[in-house]
Protein backbone atom coordinates (compact mmCIF):
# COMPACT_ATOMS: atom_id res chain seq x y z
CA UNK A 1 0.00 0.00 0.00
CA UNK A 2 1.59 3.59 -0.77
CA UNK A 3 0.95 6.34 1.55
CA UNK A 4 -1.47 8.87 0.69
CA UNK A 5 1.53 11.43 1.19
CA UNK A 6 3.20 10.34 -1.97
CA UNK A 7 0.82 11.36 -3.94
CA UNK A 8 0.32 14.71 -5.60
CA UNK A 9 -2.16 16.70 -3.15
CA UNK A 10 -3.77 19.74 -4.29
CA UNK A 11 -5.08 22.96 -2.11
CA UNK A 12 -8.55 23.08 -2.14
CA UNK A 13 -8.38 26.87 -2.23
CA UNK A 14 -5.87 27.97 -4.46
CA UNK A 15 -5.45 24.15 -6.53
CA UNK A 16 -1.88 24.48 -6.27
CA UNK A 17 0.56 21.53 -5.53
CA UNK A 18 0.77 21.30 -1.84
CA UNK A 19 5.04 21.06 -0.21
CA UNK A 20 6.23 18.72 2.28
CA UNK A 21 6.61 19.87 5.21
CA UNK A 22 7.16 18.67 8.79
CA UNK A 23 5.45 20.31 11.87
CA UNK A 24 6.62 20.18 15.10
CA UNK A 25 4.46 20.15 17.85
CA UNK A 26 5.45 18.87 21.62
CA UNK A 27 8.55 17.21 20.63
CA UNK A 28 6.78 15.31 17.99
CA UNK A 29 7.90 15.24 14.36
CA UNK A 30 4.54 15.32 12.13
CA UNK A 31 4.67 15.06 8.64
CA UNK A 32 2.62 17.37 6.57
CA UNK A 33 1.81 19.08 3.04
CA UNK A 34 1.59 23.09 3.01
CA UNK A 35 0.58 25.62 -0.05
CA UNK A 36 2.84 27.66 -0.75
CA UNK A 37 0.68 30.25 -1.56
CA UNK A 38 -2.08 30.09 1.46
CA UNK A 39 -0.25 28.16 3.92
CA UNK A 40 -2.90 25.89 4.58
CA UNK A 41 -1.88 22.30 6.24
CA UNK A 42 -3.07 19.13 6.10
CA UNK A 43 -1.25 16.88 8.94
CA UNK A 44 -0.72 12.78 7.79
CA UNK A 45 -3.14 10.96 9.13
CA UNK A 46 -0.96 8.44 10.44
CA UNK A 47 0.71 10.89 12.44
CA UNK A 48 -2.42 13.02 13.37
CA UNK A 49 -3.79 9.59 14.99
CA UNK A 50 -0.33 9.15 16.84
CA UNK A 51 -0.13 12.43 18.66
CA UNK A 52 -3.81 12.38 19.51
CA UNK A 53 -3.40 8.59 21.27
CA UNK A 54 -0.02 11.11 22.98
CA UNK A 55 -2.60 13.48 24.11
CA UNK A 56 -4.61 11.09 25.48
CA UNK A 57 -1.90 9.60 27.91
CA UNK A 58 -0.47 12.88 28.26
CA UNK A 59 -3.30 14.04 30.13
CA UNK A 60 -3.33 10.52 32.34
CA UNK A 61 -2.66 10.21 35.97
CA UNK A 62 -0.63 7.51 36.89
CA UNK A 63 -0.89 6.31 40.79
CA UNK A 64 2.52 4.46 41.61
CA UNK A 65 4.25 3.81 44.62
CA UNK A 66 7.73 3.97 45.72
CA UNK A 67 9.83 0.78 46.75
CA UNK A 68 13.17 0.47 48.02
CA UNK A 69 15.42 -1.62 45.81
CA UNK A 70 18.87 -1.41 47.71
CA UNK A 71 20.12 1.75 48.77
CA UNK A 72 17.62 3.19 46.05
CA UNK A 73 13.81 4.08 45.63
CA UNK A 74 12.33 2.55 42.55
CA UNK A 75 9.24 3.93 40.79
CA UNK A 76 6.96 1.64 37.71
CA UNK A 77 6.86 3.50 34.83
CA UNK A 78 3.42 2.47 33.51
CA UNK A 79 3.90 -0.09 30.35
CA UNK A 80 1.70 1.88 28.59
CA UNK A 81 4.24 5.02 28.45
CA UNK A 82 6.78 2.88 28.06
CA UNK A 83 5.55 1.22 25.25
CA UNK A 84 4.38 4.44 23.27
CA UNK A 85 7.68 6.02 23.51
CA UNK A 86 9.87 2.66 22.19
CA UNK A 87 7.13 2.95 19.39
CA UNK A 88 8.23 6.37 18.82
CA UNK A 89 11.58 6.05 19.25
CA UNK A 90 12.01 2.78 17.28
CA UNK A 91 15.14 2.34 19.14
CA UNK A 92 15.82 2.52 23.05
CA UNK A 93 17.84 1.40 25.33
CA UNK A 94 17.12 0.91 28.77
CA UNK A 95 19.16 4.16 30.62
CA UNK A 96 17.06 7.07 30.83
CA UNK A 97 18.17 10.14 32.32
CA UNK A 98 16.24 12.03 35.57
CA UNK A 99 16.37 15.32 36.48
CA UNK A 100 15.60 17.31 39.31
CA UNK A 101 14.26 20.36 38.02
CA UNK A 102 11.34 21.20 40.42
CA UNK A 103 11.16 20.88 44.45
CA UNK A 104 8.60 18.28 43.78
CA UNK A 105 8.88 16.93 40.32
CA UNK A 106 11.43 14.57 38.57
CA UNK A 107 11.73 14.28 35.30
CA UNK A 108 12.66 11.35 32.62
CA UNK A 109 14.19 11.70 29.82
CA UNK A 110 14.14 8.60 27.22
CA UNK A 111 16.05 8.66 24.70
CA UNK A 112 18.81 10.92 23.24
CA UNK A 113 19.63 14.30 24.15
CA UNK A 114 17.69 16.99 21.94
CA UNK A 115 20.02 19.74 20.62
ZN1 LIG B 1 -3.64 27.34 -0.94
Amino acid sequence: MSDIFSNTILCGKCNLKMKPVSIERNGFVLRALQCEKCGEKIIHPDDEAEYQRFQQLKNKQFHVKMRIVGNSYAVSIPKEIVEFIKQQERIMDDFVRIAFNDARKLSLMFGEEEN
